[in-house]
């Protein structure tokens, strides 16, 4: 049985925490796309952690972590971070790297880094974590996957002097900056090899046996529908598929494997990096949510930079939750809401003079007006409430309305950031 568990709106809708939540009744976690780029932010009994590339199930014992094939694999930080955890006591956990994972190179992150620059005022807001060089490289068939580590010296060091050559020509002429030099490439190479040679194997031949067994597996998804290349807001995405049908591809079993997509909701909106973002708010509104939201404000767990604030986007999300194809959706930061007199939620966009719930492409995006419905607000702290019933009534409306408009059953509430802190829901949409 497979769940993936994927992000609906621009990233950090509390994914990890989820994740963290279902991987109590799991066996296997899987990364299957992206890299460190984007961080998830889990509470449990070991304290306070920010993961990057792990996935969010590593602090049980009984569960085993795979990186995927489709992750960007920065082996010395996957290294750094596995040493972080057992630092703080959490045990060693089983991790799996897919030999079919590729590598990112020191160069990708120059690469972002300098492209970045080189665009200055018109940049796409990277991480500068390499995943776009890298991504181009997969895809352009000059990468490094894991198990060419593995293979003849001779192939590698020719393949080593062929990226030297191509990379150098745009450090050279179009970057001005140092160039590449082979045998350190090489080097760097046979380094990650002893570094990752403990957790390296065929993972989707694991996969495929604990499917047979009846193995529980959750995928996590990082960011969420509208930062995936095709469907949302291109340019302004990230340079993997965010979408549950990914995978599939990213892990390395078939789609139909996967039976139940976990979608995570937030109850407002926040984005990072440049793009349309049509509900969001500025000024002291903004800085307001921003200080109030997640668990101890709106910041990106792996930049620090404040996320851009916004009222929850009803149609955004619903397209979010459609490209997911959500079986279930968790809605999350509900609690973060309980300051406000009155609850505004984007429920149209104006285009031209039209109004649409129809989430369009980034051009007509780009000239998209909220047209907003206002709430009541519940005026408490709803922290600590473990029954939807006991909810207040005001609360429980704005919730219902977001099921309505984005259709889809929410089945879980997430009213604070501890793993413990949800609340189940029979939601008229089941069946
Ligand atoms: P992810 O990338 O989707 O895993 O999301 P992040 O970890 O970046 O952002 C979610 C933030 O919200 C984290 O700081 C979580 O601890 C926090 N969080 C998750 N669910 C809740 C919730 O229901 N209430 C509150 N207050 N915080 C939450």
């Amino acid at each position: 049985m497979v769940k993936a568990i994927v992000g609906a709106n621009w990233g950090d809708e509390g994914k990890g925490k989820i994740t963290d939540m279902l991987a109590e009744e799991s066996d296997i976690i899987v990364r299957f796309q992206g890299g460190s780029n984007a961080g998830h932010t889990i509470i449990n009994n070991y304290g306070k952690f920010a993961l990057h590339l792990l996935p969010s199930g590593v602090f049980y014992n009984h569960t085993t972590s795979i990186i995927g094939n489709g992750v960007a694999l920065n082996i010395p930080y996957l290294v750094k971070e596995i040493d972080s955890l057992v630092e703080r006591n959490v045990p060693m956990p089983k991790i799996l790297v897919s030999d079919r994972a590729q590598i990112l190179m020191p160069y990708h992150v120059d690469f972002d880094t300098y492209e970045e620059a080189r665009l200055a005022g018109k940049s796409f807001g990277s991480t500068k974590s390499g995943i776009a060089p890298f991504y181009s490289d997969k895809y352009a068939k000059i990468g490094f996957q894991v198990s060419e580590l593995f293979g003849s010296e001779k192939d590698l060091k020719d393949k080593v002097a062929n990226i030297c050559t191509i990379k150098n020509c745009l450090l050279e002429h179009l970057y001005h900056k140092p160039l590449l030099k082979e045998e350190e490439v090489f080097n760097t190479l046979m380094e990650y090899k002893t570094m990752v040679e403990p957790y390296v194997c065929d993972t989707s031949a694991f996969l495929h046996q604990a499917l047979k067994e009846g193995k529980r597996i959750l995928l996590e998804g990082q960011l969420g529908s509208l930062k995936d290349p095709d469907h949302g807001i291109y340019p302004m995405v990230t340079s993997s598929s965010t979408l549950a049908s990914y995978g599939a591809v990213g892990a390395g079993i078939p789609a139909s494997a996967i039976t139940d997509v976990i979608t995570v909701v937030k109850a407002y909106s926040s984005a990072v990096g440049a793009g349309g973002f049509v509900s969001e708010i500025f000024g002291e509104e903004a800085d307001e949510l921003r200080k109030r939201g997640g668990d101890g404000g709106e910041f990106g767990a792996t930049t620090g930079r404040p996320r851009r604030m916004g009222w929850f986007d009803a149609v955004a999300t619903r397209y979010g939750v459609r490209m997911q194809g959500t079986t279930q959706v968790a809605l999350t930061v509900i609690d973060v809401l309980g300051y406000l007199d009155e609850i505004p939620m984007c429920v149209g966009y104006e285009i031209d003079g039209k109004v649409t719930k129809d989430f369009p492409t980034t051009v007509e995006l780009e000239k998209a007006k909220p047209v907003l419905k206002t709430f009541k607000g519940w005026k408490s702290d709803i922290r600590g409430i473990t029954k939807y019933e006991d909810l207040p009534v005001e609360c429980r409306a704005y919730i219902e309305a977001i099921e309505q408009e984005i259709e889809a059953p929410i089945t879980m509430v997430s009213n604070g950031p501890g793993r413990h802190e949800i609340i189940y829901r029979k939601s008229a949409y089941c069946k």
